[in-house]
């Protein structure tokens, strides 16, 4: 095929209409035959856009004029929508962020998994969508005296300062404004990244949804912290329901927020919070869902999909601290988790007991080893549920968990890419899924989620 030239180079001016959404919120049009996607649009409209990058086989523009609006378009709420890299799509209506999400997953189907069969249900969206967030993690940076505290902008690590946060609690927005506050008062030097110099590095606020448990978490690049006691009294007087200080120390050059050691400044290690009639410890490092409220409405289709007896033997596979095994644990005979994560296993082992769940046992390794060897030992789940993160489930571990045997795969996929190819693979292995369930876990961003069940033919 002969090498095309690219009909736009970076600076022109160009119109065109965009006809799609991609899984990143931009959106998405052809000019001249060649792929542009222009960021902060919504498909339908018709853009004049500056062309900033081009690739060899597309574009990104920057809308410069919306020519013709859709009207789904909404003015973004939040002041800072444009340059914070928290949120996609807050131009968009909600029902519209909604119906993209159903069109986006009914598309890897139809495309990655060729199963135009698979009916994609419409996405079970809040009525509230705002304030769902019950964690945050803010950087730090500036100077002393001129701290600057907030979220990173899309691809890049300027901090871009916010009022509120939006889509946080309001319990944690309060908190992450007392935090910063108080550093800048007290002059604590934030942390520079190219300099690898300063103290405060992030500030993690997490709130206990359901129990108004507050933790507040300071990440500092070494043991010092100045102002200590001051810091844990003004905090305490200044956040209602503030349960746990902690001091997490992360001295590497690195974007892992977390260093692997935790200091308690002041009350309990650990906060809580409840997902339905389940009970969850949640420590500075442990994975929780950061939407509980719909955490529950996804859990409660993974119910329905799993239509337990109480008689069933449950796998959990990709399990975290057991959030989906301990759910359903009411209505199975026994429930068999598997995690990579060794402290989250510690995790899920301390949510059984917290809950008095004794049938629930957890294993810790990767999810592709460990289900081999369950079938090589004759198990036989009547149940499996996977939530596998983004790359989705291995072939080795669909292998082995079409080997045992179950009745029913529920799957829970954060990415609908992998879930339609893994659907694909499960269909040649003689189970089939006729329906998607989405959730919408993450509103005003790209995000969505999704849960169907395979169940065996014949
Ligand atoms: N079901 C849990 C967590 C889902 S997130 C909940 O709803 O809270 C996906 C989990 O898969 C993470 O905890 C991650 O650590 C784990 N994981 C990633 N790769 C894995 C693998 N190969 N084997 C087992 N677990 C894995």
């Amino acid at each position: 095929m002969p090498k095309q030239k690219p009909p736009v180079q970076p600076g022109d001016r160009i119109q065109l209409t965009l006809t799609g959404q991609t899984h990143t919120g931009d959106g998405v049009g052809k000019y001249d035959g060649f792929t542009v996607f222009v960021p902060l649009t919504v498909a339908g409209e018709r853009v004049e856009a500056k062309v900033t990058k081009v690739k060899k086989t597309y574009a990104h523009a920057r809308m410069e004029a919306l020519l013709e609006a859709s009207p789904a378009r909404v003015d973004a709420p939040c002041p800072v929508f444009e340059r914070c890299g928290g949120c996609q799509i807050q131009h968009i209506a909600y029902p519209a962020q909604l119906e993209a999400k159903r069109r986006q997953v009914a598309n890897a189907f139809a495309r990655i998994g060729g199963l135009e069969e698979v009916k994609v249900l419409p996405v079970l969206g809040m009525d509230q969508p705002w304030n769902y967030r019950n964690k945050a993690q803010v950087p730090f940076s500036g100077r002393r005296g001129r701290v600057k505290a907030g979220f990173f902008a899309a691809g890049s690590h300027e901090v871009v300062e916010f009022e509120h946060c939006m889509i946080q609690q309001p319990e944690n927005d309060r908190a992450i404004q007392r935090v910063r506050e108080l550093v800048k008062e007290l002059g604590i030097p934030p942390y520079n990244e190219q300099k690898h110099r300063g103290i405060v590095r992030h500030t993690v606020v997490r709130t206990g949804v359901n129990t108004g448990e507050v933790m507040v978490v300071l990440v500092t690049n070494g043991l010092e912290l100045p102002h200590r006691k001051r810091l844990v009294r003004e905090l305490r007087e200044r956040i209602p329901g503030l349960a746990s200080v902690v001091q997490n120390i992360q001295t590497k050059r690195t974007n892992v927020v977390l260093g692997p050691e935790n200091r308690l400044l002041w009350g309990e290690p650990v906060i809580h919070d409840t997902i339905g009639h389940v009970r969850f410890v949640i420590s500075p490092h442990s994975f929780f869902q950061i939407n509980p409220e719909q955490t529950e409405v996804l859990y409660e289709q993974v119910r329905r999909y799993a239509a337990l007896s109480g008689r069933e033997t449950v796998i959990d596979a990709y399990c975290g601290i057991g959030t989906i095994g301990l759910y359903l644990a009411q209505d199975a005979a026994r429930i068999l988790g598997v995690e990579s994560i060794p402290q989250a296993v510690e995790d899920a082992r301390r949510n059984a007991e917290l809950n008095g769940i004794d049938h629930a046992t957890f294993t810790a390794g990767p999810a592709e080893e460990v289900m081999p060897r369950w079938a090589e030992e004759g198990l036989h789940p009547n149940v499996i549920v996977v939530d596998p993160p983004r790359k989705g489930c291995a072939p080795e571990f669909l292998d082995a968990a079409v080997r045992t045997d179950p009745d029913r795969l529920v799957y829970v996929s954060c990415n609908p890419a992998t879930l339609a190819r893994d659907a694909a693979y499960l269909k040649e292995q003689g189970y089939v899924n006729r329906q998607v369930q989405p959730v919408d876990m993450f509103p005003h961003t790209s995000h969505v989620e999704c849960v169907t069940v395979f169940r065996k033919q014949g």
